[in-house]
């Protein structure tokens, strides 16, 4: 048996969420659904929580959650699917299907036509009487809630020209009560220009609420501005026949299993231009003030930036140019308020942060003037702790010499949500980037990325030399630039071939990439009379001769 329950966001006034009582009483009067309940994900009674644990003390193990939301934004996308998970956790063996958002949808443009209608007939929502008005003279500003989402949108856009078409309006022009444009008095000013004398102001809202009544105050400070013009605002969509069909519809489209959203637009998916931040950001739950969990943050009802938990990111940056980062690791850069850079790490991609991002130099330079670890972490962590979003930038991959797995502890045993973007080494880059293919069929199957940092017999040194010697494959060092003479002569002792070709590669990948070929027991002298610094990497076995036959030897 399965349970409807009807999802709101929750509202500061009272009418609205009278309105989403009466509607779900009105779902249930319908009979068409075994049993319904309706809840709130945060600010008004009931909570989400209650209505879902009414349903399951009443034996339901499967229910249909349904998001009363017109379009698909962040709280229909994230926030009351978070919600529902969180339900889960508490309701072991609870499933549920989730429903798509009401919009666009005929009875909702039908609905609001009505709307419309009942303003031209005479009277608008502030009470005003008025003469009876034709459509032909009418233009239509269709107002949505508006959102950081463009693909929601994109929605109220797409609405306005379902609801002109066909209607006989002059016209319908889509414009945003918050967070999008254009505003309320940009939307009617625009249509005042077009020569509009006569406009309905279309609330694209369900129900009563704190935008819905910002409309109607911004409309009226319009229309005193421009006494020439007949302004009147319609009523919201509201309780209605109507909108409990289209919840039936819904249900009933979710029990079928065709639940599709339009998620070639989303921007949780796709890289969309400026909406970087969202790719792949996880969900969290709100918390709903009744409901006991999460009480830890509490926030009023924020319409912008729902995420105000600080986190950080420790980001592989690749090997230094600024196209060989990866996607992910980009769109977390361009998201972030705060920056910890390395010296390796793809320093052009900082010329293109926003102006208010604050870049924090760890660079480490070798031998130069250090960050101490400590302070670096403790910068993370306080960052994240203030609410920002901080990416620690890194060379490279960060699990690859690079302390990431530090960083990521220090922020972990501090509490702060932390994640890892792996990134391209230049222990496997820095060789390719210069012909050199780590492994080659018939010639290595094995590489092994060593640390060169410190040299063989140092007492902290973790490195089975004399099985490297033995090994026949591709050898990667990194960070020996100053040891590599007394690793290339213990390689030889224990065995590895003289003539060995080695190839050092410095600056990979960046304009003064240059790389310098010679034998094992002679790259120590050679490296050194060519003067090969840091950054670069010595590639020995086999697979090196091989750069000399390919196409960027
Ligand atoms: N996490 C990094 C490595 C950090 S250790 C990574 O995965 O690449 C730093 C060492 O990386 C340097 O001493 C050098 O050996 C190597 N390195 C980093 N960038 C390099 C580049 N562009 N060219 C050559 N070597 C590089």
């Amino acid at each position: 048996m399965t349970g409807l329950v009807i999802v709101g966001h929750g509202t500061r006034s009272a009418a609205g969420v009278d309105q989403f009582a009466a509607l779900v009483e009105r779902v249930r009067r319908r009979g068409d659904v075994a049993d319904v309940e309706g809840g709130f994900i945060e600010l008004s009674r009931p909570p989400l929580t209650d209505a879902v644990g009414a349903l399951v003390a009443r034996g339901h193990r499967a229910l249909v959650a349904l998001p009363l939301v017109l379009t698909g934004a962040g709280h229909g996308k994230g926030d009351i699917p978070a919600a529902m998970a969180r339900e889960q956790e508490r309701h072991p063996g609870l499933t549920y299907r989730y429903g798509r958002p009401l919009g666009p949808h005929p009875l909702l443009h039908t609905a609001l036509e009505e709307r419309i209608d009942a303003a031209l007939a005479g009277a608008d929502r502030a009470g005003t009487a008025l003469a009876g008005a034709d459509r032909a003279g009418t233009w239509v500003a269709l107002i949505g809630r508006g959102s950081t989402d463009p693909d929601a949108n994109a929605e109220v856009a797409k609405v306005a020209r379902l609801l002109w078409e066909g209607r006989g309006y002059a016209g319908v022009e889509p414009g945003f009560i918050s967070l999008a444009q254009p505003s309320v008095p940009e939307v009617l000013d625009r249509l005042r220009r077009l020569g509009a004398r006569r406009i309905v102001v279309a609330p694209y809202f369900l129900f009563a609420g704190v935008l819905p009544d910002r409309i109607v105050a911004q409309s009226a400070e319009f229309a005193a501005a421009h006494p020439d013009l007949d302004v009147r605002v319609a009523e919201v969509i509201g309780d209605c026949d109507a909108l409990a069909d289209l919840v039936l519809e819904r249900h009933a489209e979710a029990l079928g299993g065709d639940i599709r959203m339009n998620c070639d637009t989303c921007a949780y998916r796709v890289l969309m231009p400026g909406f970087a931040d969202k790719v792949g950001r996880p969900q969290r739950p709100h918390d709903h003030p009744d409901d006991p969990v999460g009480h830890h943050h509490h926030h009023g009802h924020a319409h912008h930036g729902h995420d105000h938990n600080g986190s950080v990111a420790v980001v592989g940056g690749g090997p230094g140019p600024d196209d060989l980062i990866t996607v992910r690791a980009k769109a977390l850069l361009d998201a972030a308020d705060v920056v910890v850079v390395d010296r390796l790490a793809p320093q052009g991609l900082l010329a293109g942060l926003r102006p208010d991002v604050l870049v924090i130099d760890a660079a480490k330079v070798p031998r130069g003037p250090s960050m101490a670890q400590d302070a670096i972490n403790a910068a993370l962590v306080s960052h994240a702790k203030a609410g920002r979003r901080v990416v620690r930038l890194k060379g490279g991959d960060p699990y690859v010499f690079g302390r990431g797995h530090e960083e990521m502890q220090a922020c972990a045993a501090a509490g702060v949500p932390v994640t890892v973007v792996p990134g391209v080494s230049s222990a496997l880059a820095a060789p390719a980037l210069a012909g050199v293919p780590v492994t080659h069929r018939g010639v290595a199957h094995d590489v092994t990325v060593v640390s060169g940092h410190l040299p063989p017999g140092h007492p902290d040194s973790l490195v089975d030399w004399a099985a490297l010697a033995r090994a026949r494959g591709t050898v990667v060092l990194l960070m020996a630039v100053d040891t590599i003479a007394k690793i290339a002569a213990v390689l030889v002792e224990h065995g590895r071939a003289p003539e060995t070709p080695v190839l050092a590669v410095q600056d990979a990948g960046l304009p003064d990439q240059r790389s310098v070929p010679a034998r094992l027991d002679e790259i120590g002298a050679v490296a050194a009379r060519e003067g090969i610094g840091p950054p670069a990497v010595f590639v020995l076995g086999p697979v090196v001769a091989l750069a000399a036959t390919g196409p960027s030897a």
